[in-house]
């Protein structure tokens, strides 16, 4: 009788002798405009931190459409992913973009996260997951050590990523799962947004969606975070109100989550927050945003989404919505 194949990382194949060689990565899981990209800003307040955006994004926008880096450099110009090249690869060339694009169409997608979750994974599939993850592992790697931070973001958002990650059992991997009244999300995603980092097009925007769709997706990508736990990966939710309200105490949390003692910051106050140009290679146009930020709530959804199409979505999204305590009182 055969073995049944697993994840190189699945807790059942350590038998106890991996060894975590780190760097802490914070993986920031949910669906897109649920705050992540101030939140995760926020974070990387903290000179201890460094963000590199949304990773999944890097193979195409960056490496092939050389779209404008948080710098507000494109890609290939900007030093600090010139250096993450050279120390993860031996420079961005030794790269196929098209073949992590291949792999991430094949592996990277929520509805395979039960398969690997069950670990019911070929042999050869398991060789693409490894493959596909070092990928991330080695930027993550190469960027810890270019700037001697001891915990590096990448706020790719999709949740079947670490998933596969954990095919790395030495990455010391942590999930920050945040989490928006899906109302609030179903309105942003209404909205016209320009990508200004886009080279190929002159008036490119962020891709829209209707507001059932988003909430069935906010159900789903929500669903897939929340599968982690079982196998294994520490998770911590944060909501975006709650961030909203009181960013220093909440990024005080996810630090600590990731391993990091408090320690005096003054970008950070109790309502506002001091963002500094960063390196994000991808992500929502707000990583542009530098300086001085007063942080507040942002509620006008409960105005603008019509009443019955607020109904809807929690009508989709009701059992989630109500476990992370968005029904019954104002938040
Ligand atoms: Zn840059």
């Amino acid at each position: 009788m055969s073995e049944t194949p697993r994840l190189a990382g699945d807790p059942e194949l350590r038998g106890g002798g991996s060894r975590v060689v780190g760097p802490t990565t914070l993986f920031i899981g949910g669906l897109g405009r649920s705050g992540t990209t101030i939140l995760e800003l926020s974070l990387a307040t903290d000179p201890r931190v460094v963000s590199l955006g949304e990773v999944t994004h890097l193979w195409r926008r960056s490496l092939l459409d050389n779209e404008t880096c948080g710098c507000s450099l494109g890609f290939h110009d900007c030093p600090f992913w010139t250096q993450v090249g050279q120390r993860a690869f031996g420079g961005w060339q030794a790269v196929d973009p098209e073949r992590v694009i291949a792999l991430k169409r094949r592996l990277d997608r929520s509805i395979q996260t039960p398969r690997y979750g069950l670990g019911l994974v070929s042999r050869s599939a398991r060789a693409d997951v490894s493959e596909y993850a070092s990928y991330y592992t080695r930027i993550y790697r190469a960027a810890a050590e270019i700037t001697g931070a001891s915990v590096v973001i990448d706020s790719s958002k999709q949740a079947s990523l670490p998933h596969l990650l954990r095919a790395d059992e030495t990455l010391d991997l942590r999930v920050l799962h945040c989490v928006r009244d899906s109302r609030a999300v179903a309105y942003s995603w209404t909205k016209t947004v320009s990508r200004p980092e886009s080279q190929s097009e002159r008036h490119a925007t962020m891709v829209r969606y209707p507001p059932p769709l988003t909430a069935a997706k906010w159900v789903q990508h929500n669903l897939v975070v929340e599968g982690l736990r079982p196998r294994g990966v520490p998770v911590l939710r944060v909501r975006y109100e709650d961030w909203a309200k009181l960013p220093r105490a909440e990024v005080t949390r996810a630090l600590a989550f990731a391993g990091l003692k408090e320690q005096p910051n003054d970008r950070l106050g109790d309502d506002w927050v001091n963002l500094g140009p960063s390196h994000t290679c991808s992500g929502n146009p707000a990583r542009f945003r530098h300086g001085f930020i007063q942080v507040r709530t942002d509620e006008r959804w409960r105005s603008k989404l019509p009443q019955t199409t607020q109904r809807l979505v929690v009508g989709i999204s009701l059992p989630l919505l109500a476990a992370y305590g968005y029904l019954g009182r104002r938040t």
